[in-house]
């Protein structure tokens, strides 16, 4: 790997560190995330494979996804856990891979309590968790102590698997954080009632994992900085909870925040970069054990800050590690503006793994499927051609190149970009903006031949040895009397800035789109983190327990009706883990909602509908269509089986991003 430069960006992201017995080549830690790999003994290699890769990429530690200490602590049936010496033994393929590559693993131990989807969990209280299906049994006192030493034991056997460190899962609102928090620990043994007496557990874990493993080995805790739920802690809590633990043995402080049943969301894009910021440095000033900063941080540059701003001394990045292995790499090369940036859209990542799904990445397909999705230089001198600029002719373009081929990009707009232009301009998804750039600089550096404002014709194309066809999708303009009245707008003219709706506006089509538009329509572009955090009822945890206090109410910037034909409620094909945010601001912005419509007229009165058989107007200056995208298939045509279509191209229903990247990608590993 390229040493890093003298007059690096990143001086502090890049400096080594010592943690007991382990020094780190710089501060970055992959944070944990499941990815459905640990789950089965049969995708050991393939999880070696993927934590091999990033390893070559230079991050720091690597910290796995979560292993239970015990049965009853699976996050479902037949989960992953650390409780025999030949499970210790078998991770050896992981640990070796890594180590081969230079870095080193931390495995976390997590105790799911409560969250746990099976019919065997238990927890601090019989309490049911609103988002679990399972209510838990109480543990026995002695059942509590049994925990605390199976704990100390998965801690052991990590260490005899040849990890380099453990990380306690010690927030989010997992057994841990069930024994901490008064809202799910009503005990009255010595495991509960008073905050200290709530404390034993989590320092009984640090305490047998230390004895367990001696004196240096490092033990990472994970404390939850803010609850975010009703009865979480208070911050003197979490300031006394962590020195306690410092006492107790641990090493380094990871920070988490939020439960998982919170409704304040924590990572997606909505969420301000580095948001959570001030409160790992707040730890940190109460602390002496380095502390490590996590969520919503997803670019070197946040990293770097926060660490030159003494905030933290590790930064967590789990996404982002995803998105792009060789994020380190690209950072120590100072190459940071071709890094593949996560966009915390969670939609390939934690929707998949909260739908049983094996994790990737909508931005970096292959993540998960390093040993299957494989773009290995090609012997062939061959050309391609890609027509359409857009996420699938994009990925199309950047992965041919990488393989050797020498590319022809064709766009007919004046700008790369397609699809992803409008979905950057969403408020909460300007992330995309850093995919776009990412692509950019790729095209250059592979030297990917660009043009711009140009057609492909057939006789063009027909000069290259491979055609791949990306040429996308043109809005729908659904058939409704009077479609053609100057309200009328396409929501491609509104987010493009073509168009600026007047205050009334009615919105036809509630799918992704639909949605993220009446977002546009009614957000103040002047909103700071400050305001954010203020609409969600994030609120200082010194005043306020688990940091939570009243929502402050929004101001729209227009009326906003958001209508569709179906009967079922709006927003419910959104992600699992983001949809429920985006539907919970359409809340806060007044958005008005009709489903069961039938459209029936748009004149100078407004937008005619019938609903349940009555007759309505909406009165509106605008109408924005959003009723989904057709294809784009000039290019398409029987004479030409040998051209690969990819993206909406191919198939424009709910085509997104995700869909349009991994096609793309897997047309071009099989050329
Ligand atoms: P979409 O999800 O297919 O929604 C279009 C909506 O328009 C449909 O729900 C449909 O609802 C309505 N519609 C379809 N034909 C119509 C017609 N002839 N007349 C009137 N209404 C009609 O498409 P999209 O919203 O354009 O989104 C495109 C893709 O991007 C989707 O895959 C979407 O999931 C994805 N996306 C995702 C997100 C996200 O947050 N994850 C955000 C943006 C986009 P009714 O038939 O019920 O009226
Ligand atoms: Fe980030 Fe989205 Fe990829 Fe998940 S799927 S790692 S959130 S870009």
């Amino acid at each position: 790997m390229t040493a890093t430069p003298a007059t690096s960006p990143y001086p502090h992201l890049l400096a080594p560190i010592t943690l007991g017995s382990l020094t780190l080549r710089n501060r970055v830690v992959m944070g944990s995330m499941h990815t459905g790999l640990e789950d089965s003994r049969r995708h050991l290699p393939e999880l070696a494979a993927f934590f091999a890769e990033r390893a070559r990429g230079g991050v720091g530690l690597i910290v796995t996804g979560g292993y239970a200490p015990n049965k009853r602590g699976w996050l479902k049936p037949l989960a992953s856990e650390m409780t025999t010496r030949l499970q210790a033994m078998r991770h050896r393929e992981v640990t070796d891979a890594v180590h081969e590559e230079g870095g080193a693993i931390a495995l976390q131990v997590l105790h799911a309590g409560r969250y746990g989807y099976h019919p065997f969990v238990v927890s601090a209280s019989k309490r049911k968790s609103p988002i679990s299906l399972f209510t838990p049994r109480a543990l026995s006192t002695r059942g509590v102590e049994r925990t605390a030493s199976d704990f100390a034991r998965a801690v052991g056997l990590a260490e005899k698997a040849g990890y380099d460190a453990v990380e306690i899962m010690g927030s989010e609102g997992y057994l841990i954080n069930q024994f901490l928090a008064a809202r799910t620990n009503d005990r009255t043994d010595a495991w509960g009632g008073s905050a200290e007496k709530r404390m034993r557990f989590p320092l009984e874990v640090v305490r047998r994992a230390r004895q367990e493993v001696g004196p240096d080995f490092p033990l990472i805790y994970r404390i939850s900085l803010l609850d975010l739920v009703e009865d979480g802690q208070t911050w003197d809590e979490v300031v006394t909870l962590a020195l306690l633990l410092e006492e107790a043995g641990v090493t380094v402080l990871n920070t988490g925040i939020g439960w998982h049943e919170a409704r304040v969301p924590t990572i997606i894009t909505q969420v301000p970069r580095g948001a959570w910021r001030e409160a790992t440095a707040r730890l940190k000033a109460a602390v002496s054990v380095p502390v490590c900063a996590s969520n919503r941080i997803n670019t070197p540059e946040l990293a770097e800050s926060i660490l030159a701003d003494g905030q933290a001394d590790l930064v967590s990045m789990a996404r982002p590690l995803l998105a792009d292995p060789d994020f380190v790499a690209k950072a120590m090369a100072d190459r940071g503006d071709e890094i593949n940036t996560c966009i915390a859209c969670n939609q390939a990542c934690l929707d998949h793994t909260f739908s049983n799904k094996r994790a990737s990445c909508l931005v970096n397909p292959r993540a998960c499927h390093e040993t299957t999705l494989v773009l290995g230089r090609t012997r062939r001198a061959a050309s391609v051609a890609v027509v359409g600029a857009g996420p699938a002719g994009l990925s199309s373009a950047v992965a041919a190149a990488e393989r050797g081929f020498a590319v022809t990009l064709f766009e007919k707009s004046a700008e790369l970009g397609g699809q992803f232009r409008l979905a950057m301009a969403v408020p909460g998804k300007e992330d995309f903006a850093d995919t776009l750039r990412y692509y950019t600089r790729r095209l250059d550096v592979l030297g990917v031949d660009v043009r711009l404002g140009t057609e492909a014709d057939e006789a063009t194309l027909a000069a290259y040895d491979e055609v791949i066809v990306a040429s996308g999708v043109v809005p729908r303009l659904p058939a409704i009397p009077g479609i053609d009245h100057p309200s009328v707008v396409s929501y491609a003219d509104v987010l493009a800035g073509r168009v600026v709706p007047g205050h009334r506006v009615a919105v036809v089509g509630a799918g992704g789109i639909g949605v993220d538009v009446s977002v546009w329509l009614t957000h103040d572009p002047a909103e700071t983190t400050d305001d954010w955090m203020a609409h969600w009822g994030v609120g200082d945890p010194s005043v306020h327990p688990g940091g939570l206090t009243e929502r402050k109410a929004r101001s729209p910037l227009r009326e906003v009706t958001l209508i569709q034909r179906k009967t079922t409620p709006i927003g419910v094909g959104l992600g699992k883990t983001s949809g429920w945010a985006h539907r919970a601001v359409l809340k806060q912005s007044g958005v008005t909602q009709v489903s069961g419509a039938t459209y029936d007229l748009i004149d100078d009165a407004g937008l005619h509908l019938t609903v349940d058989g009555e007759h309505r107007v909406v009165e509106v200056d605008h109408v924005v269509v959003c009723a989904g995208q057709e294809s784009v298939r000039d290019l398409v045509s029987d004479a030409r089986p040998d051209w690969y279509v990819v993206g909406g191209a191919d198939v424009a229903a709910e085509l997104d991003a995700k869909r349009a990247i991994k096609q793309g990608t897997e047309v071009v590993a099989g050329l």
